[in-house]
């Protein structure tokens, strides 16, 4: 099934919502472990499952929509916890097929991919889970568009080009 279509500003929006539902401030960043437990408390039918570096093939990490189950290889865990900006962006793109209700077993893996590159409804969901993972980390709100690209970096710990990307997004 195809995911409904959502305009950009729509898809911040539900971001933004889903983030305040979990109790994350807007003017704070997210913390990966918290939003692990967050996720398990609001949502009892997640889960997260750390895996063996290499298991998900190409995949930086996997969200499995019939088991409900977010699959974490061990090296990205580890980046995630200690802050690493990158890390914690593949996590918030899965959480995104997750909130978004995406059907199927979906990754992050680079754009323009095989899958992507073949299948619009594949093609259609990546986009949403990028935008989605950068407004979840960057919430469209009217002091965050005030900041600069090294501002947001900084201030929501995610990677200088992640927070160009949202910057130039925000305009
Ligand atoms: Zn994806």
């Amino acid at each position: 099934m195809a995911p409904a279509f959502l305009t950009d500003a729509q898809i911040d929006a539900r971001a933004l919502a889903h983030r305040r539902e979990l109790g994350f401030r807007d003017e704070r960043g997210v913390d990966f472990m918290t939003l692990m437990t967050k996720l398990k408390a609001r949502y009892p039918s997640f889960a997260y499952e750390r895996v063996p570096d290499g298991q998900l093939g190409e995949a930086e990490a996997q969200w499995d929509s019939r088991a409900k189950r977010l699959l974490i290889p061990e090296g990205v865990f580890a980046a995630a916890n200690r802050g690493e900006g990158r890390a914690l962006m593949t996590v918030a793109h899965e959480v995104g097929h997750a909130l978004l209700g995406h059907d199927g077993t979906l990754q992050r893996a680079p754009a323009g991919n095989r899958a992507e590159r073949l299948s619009p409804r594949i093609r259609a969901m990546e986009y949403q889970a990028r935008r989605y993972a950068a407004a979840f980390l960057i919430p469209d709100v009217e002091a965050v568009r005030h900041m600069s690209a090294g501002e947001m970096s900084e201030h929501y710990g995610v990677s200088m080009s992640a927070a160009m990307v949202r910057k130039s997004e925000l305009k």
